[in-house]
């Protein structure tokens, strides 16, 4: 063999060798919420008429007004690289639109404590990695969003789930939070209200979960992504518990409330220093979210008076839907977590038992009823299961009827 065959079946050799993922990945886990849509979305293309109550995505177009306003940003030459941290005036549309939350005399935060980012997932992802490290745990109720488990594997931090009762809608309180702390808690993830239970945290829970917060200096990320979704009162955002909020960053984004899932535009507000630690995490890796999206999430938070008409409106819809199928649920609604706020029920489904219930559930749903829901386990709590009802009402109703034939006929 002359050399330059021996270099090429070494190459060869070389390629073959089976892909060892790296320790950063090592344990992470693909978003379960996402593969659910993919599968559906799978099915429908193979003509299977699946009804998929998986993904959390509002089914509403983008109000017009927004849509109008990017497409005028492009004819305008928004087509460049921004700052990594987004548009000046975008940065300041979002801490007015903070601003609006906090107590009369509160101090206003500005748009330099804001960096606008791909997505709320991209912030809660930026926040986890500037704030926690190797060591460190990280409370997290539970059941909590997939991604917020994930996210602290990649900082290397340590989540560390506490877990909601059933009679307290799944919610932890700050006595359960205290109990589970250590000498090595750095902070604690905030979701009110919460994906995927629907549960909604007073202002009485969340000042006691603030002051423990303050008490200890742990890191409160606030993910208050279905803030404006809520269905028997307002939400409470924790900028209205008027904390100290040297050690608060709040992450929101324009996907739910106002139907622009596809835009990908969420930010952080923070202290100063951590807003310029996220800056540069972000500007190593995916720099300025798209122009013409955040000249779209200017116009919904500028246009204030047409993003509320348009955001009530599908609130009321929402509204709508979360009672028609509270109502399809009939008997069955006793083992929901009451869903107050976002577009999820959460259904207690141990009855189908095994080690992994949700999981049991949601593949017979699939098989026998074409029906896509998201296991309980994706949430690290197996035995229930979640349902979007971010669809339209007949459809969300068809679904939950058949959850409910299913559970009456057992595993
Ligand atoms: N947040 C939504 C959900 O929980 C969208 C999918 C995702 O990013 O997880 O379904």
């Amino acid at each position: 063999m002359c050399s330059r065959q021996i270099a090429r079946s070494l190459s060869r050799a070389l390629m073959s060798r089976p892909f060892t993922p790296s320790v950063n990945i090592a344990r992470l886990k693909e978003s379960a919420t996402l593969a659910v849509a993919a599968k559906a979305r799978s099915l429908r293309a193979q003509g299977i008429p699946v009804i998929d109550l998986g993904a959390g995505e509002p089914d509403f177009d983008t109000p017009a007004f927004i849509r109008e306003a990017a497409a005028a940003a492009v004819e305008a030459g928004a087509t460049r690289y921004t700052a990594t941290e987004g548009i000046p005036a975008l940065r300041e549309a979002i801490a007015a639109d903070a601003n609006r939350l906090l107590p009369s005399g509160a101090e206003p935060f500005t748009g330099a404590q804001v960096v606008v980012s791909n997505g709320s997932k991209q912030s809660l992802y930026n926040a986890c990695v500037a704030c926690f490290g190797p060591g460190d745990e990280v409370l997290v109720p539970t059941p909590s969003w997939t991604s917020y488990y994930e996210m602290l594997e990649l900082a290397r931090a340590t989540a560390v789930p506490v877990f909601g009762t059933a009679a307290q809608g799944l919610k932890v309180t700050a006595e359960q939070l205290a109990a589970a702390a250590t000498p090595r808690t750095r902070g604690l993830m905030l979701n009110s209200p919460c994906n995927p239970t629907g549960a909604v945290y007073t202002r009485a829970e969340l000042d006691a979960i603030l002051s423990l917060a303050d008490q200890h200096g742990w890191w409160v990320i606030s993910d208050e992504i279905y803030l404006r979704i809520a269905y028997d009162a307002p939400a409470t955002s924790v900028l209205q518990c008027a904390p100290a909020r040297d050690r608060l960053i709040l992450i929101n984004g324009v996907a739910k409330a106002y139907a622009m899932t596809g835009w990908r535009i969420g930010w952080s507000i923070a202290p100063l220093e951590v807003t310029r630690a996220m800056i540069a995490v972000q500007s190593h890796t995916t720099s300025n979210p798209a122009a013409v999206s955040q000249h779209a999430a200017l116009a919904a938070l500028t246009r204030v008076d047409d993003a509320n008409a348009a955001i009530d409106a599908m609130v009321r819809a929402f509204h709508r839907r979360r009672d028609a199928v509270l109502e399809a649920l009939g008997a069955a609604r006793a083992l929901a977590v009451h869903p107050a706020g976002a577009f999820y029920l959460y259904l207690d489904v141990s009855s189908f038992g095994g080690d992994d219930p949700g999981a049991r559930f949601s593949a017979a749903l699939l098989d026998a009823h074409q029906v896509a829901v998201v296991p309980g386990s994706a949430f690290l709590t197996p035995s229930w299961i979640r349902a979007s009802y971010a669809t339209t009402e007949a459809i969300a109703v068809d679904g939950v009827q058949r959850m409910v034939r299913l559970l009456a006929a057992g595993a």
